[in-house]
């Protein structure tokens, strides 16, 4: 079995010394890569350095909802040059359940990086919270995105289908190990086979088998396993399909 965690944040300093550890400890339980998203301009040359010195770790660029500091908006025309070896644009989109900085910025930042995405043909991984609307908006007036995923997606089916009318795919993580939401059952068998990849988020949302505990690269095998739960078909299955999307859209030869 191989897996792909198409979302975490390896440059974390919850992972400092540890991390070559913590990646082989995965490698051994079948993970084979990892997109390694960055927040904010002072992490691109961290995440950068990271996919040079680890087989298998990848890296995104981006400006985080949550990071769309004053220092950090004149770098974003950079983006375009630093991103050369990035396999996407990332962590970037809108957050309006937890507004750090206020939407028109939110936006303004985002639709500025969508540009460069679209631009470079790289796909995105999207955060968004409480703003698929404006999201949605955004790519009717702009134009959408050269693929990509929002990463955690905590929208129904019906959302599901308006994105994936955009050609967006959805990665799912911790919150599969809730178990308590009908709602997420019927967005996974929208979404399940060509539309669903796995992520973790580490250090972020561990599964409920690791509450508490720091996330840890490892635990993308209690996603699966409540993924196989939830969807009732066997892990092995939903493995193969979400490795062969990950390598399809972030254009990955795995
Ligand atoms: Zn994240």
């Amino acid at each position: 079995m191989r897996l792909v965690d198409v979302h975490c944040h390896l440059d974390s300093p919850a992972f400092e010394r540890r991390l070559h550890d913590l990646l082989e400890t995965a490698r051994s339980a079948g993970v084979c890569a990892w997109i390694s998203a960055a927040i904010h301009p002072s992490g691109w040359e961290a995440v950068r350095m990271l996919s040079r010195c680890h087989a298998g770790v990848y890296h995104a660029l981006g400006v985080h909802p949550w990071y769309c500091s004053d220092d950090s908006l004149p770098l974003i025309p950079s983006l375009a040059s630093q991103a050369s070896e990035a396999v996407a644009i990332g962590e970037i989109g809108l957050d309006s359940k937890r507004p750090v900085f206020p939407l028109e910025r939110q936006l303004s930042v985002f639709s500025r990086q969508l540009g460069i995405a679209r631009e470079l043909k790289l796909p995105v991984i999207l955060h968004c919270r409480g703003a698929f609307n404006e999201m949605l908006q955004l790519f009717r007036k702009e134009g959408a995105p050269a693929g990509g995923i929002l990463h955690n997606f905590s929208g129904g089916p019906e959302l599901a289908k308006a994105f994936m009318d955009y050609g967006l795919a959805f990665s799912l993580g911790g919150v599969l190990t809730w178990r308590n939401s009908a709602r997420r059952t019927l967005l996974l068998k929208e979404i399940y086979p060509h539309s669903l990849l796995l992520e973790t988020d580490a250090p972020d949302i561990p599964p409920v088998e690791a509450r508490g505990t720091v996330n840890s690269p490892a635990n993308i095998l209690y996603n699966l396993k409540a993924a196989s739960e939830l969807l009732d078909v066997p892990a092995e299955e939903i493995a193969a399909f979400s490795t062969a999307n990950a390598g399809r859209i972030f254009g990955i030869a795995l």
